[in-house]
């Protein structure tokens, strides 16, 4: 079984027909779910719809950075109102995109500040977008208490590195004697996932440090992708999740063209080769990753 852990089914341009079959196309494939994820009040209506539709869908609520200089604070209540329903699994997704946006930093900023403060408040996991503004994520991460003991104190830790697998976990985070522990082990959680991860290897061990959770897509099966394999080499696979961002991001072989959920598949692939453990193995365990992260129990 597989898991996307984001994923844009309610896509704005998909026409209702194309949803269907791409629908039809995930029921028929090895995914177990998907996490649909909005960029706006809008899509995240469509999204909990989605959710409704479908066993294997849940929701994620929020305003992409992308939204900073249109979003009102009527739309943020619409959120809270939103992730009030019981297939909204996270508040996302949400950050700072330094790549298009130029005009409108200060924006994305307060909108991002609000956003994980309506997370707080709602004691919800958050799904983090950042792009060229990785240091600047991560100061109003720690400003916000998105990794304060308290937040960490409303989930249930996630197993200890080296605990869920019999190989290929990361070696840097691993305390002596910690490999054989029981899967029992628990640490800390702060059910904070970055999203498609394009930082450094080093900033992705100190989110993990501070309960993070590092989530991987298509680049990590690109020629070009060796900061992403690096990441994943490095990171304990407790500590990461598998996901696709279509329609954005195809992984190799179908880099190019417009991506698929079902595609997360050639990621899973990608970081079971990376870890040295099975396919099988590998796809166990993200899944069990993406279900303690997003509290699904059925
Ligand atoms: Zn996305």
């Amino acid at each position: 079984m597989l898991f996307d852990a984001h994923t844009h089914l309610n896509f704005e341009k998909y026409t209702d027909e194309e949803r269907r079959t791409l629908a039809e196309e995930i029921e028929a494939s090895q995914l177990g779910y998907i996490i649909d994820v909005a960029d706006c009040a809008a899509s995240a209506r469509l999204a909990l719809q989605d959710s409704e539709d479908y066993a294997w869908c849940r929701a994620a609520v929020g305003i992409h950075p992308d939204h900073a200089s249109v979003y009102t604070d009527a739309d943020i209540d619409e959120i809270r109102r939103l992730a009030a329903h019981p297939r909204a699994v996270a508040i996302g997704e949400i950050g700072l995109d330094y790549y298009y946006g130029t005009d409108d930093r200060e924006q994305q900023q307060e909108l991002f500040r609000k956003q994980i403060r309506l997370a707080n408040e709602l004691r919800m996991p958050i799904m983090i977008h950042s792009r060229d503004a990785h240091q600047l994520t991560m100061d109003i991460l720690k400003e916000e208490g998105a990794f304060s003991e308290e937040r960490k104190s409303w989930f249930p830790g996630r197993p200890a590195p080296g605990t869920m697998s019999a190989g290929g976990s990361g070696h840097d985070l691993r305390i002596p004697g910690e490999y054989t522990a029981g899967a029992d082990r628990l640490v800390p959680d702060a059910r904070v996932q970055m999203h498609c991860y394009s930082g450094s290897p080093e900033q992705a061990e100190e989110y993990v440090r501070l309960g993070a959770t590092i989530s991987l897509g298509g680049p990590v099966t690109f020629k070009n992708g060796k900061k992403a394999a690096e990441v994943a080499r490095r990171i304990p696979i407790e500590m990461l999740l598998s996901e696709t961002d279509a329609p954005y991001m195809a992984p190799e072989p179908l880099r190019g063209r417009p991506n698929k959920p079902q595609y997360v598949e050639y990621v899973v692939r990608r970081m079971a080769m990376i870890k040295g453990i099975s396919y099988e193995e590998t796809a166990r365990i993200l899944t069990e990753n993406g279900r303690r992260f997003f509290s699904i129990t059925d």
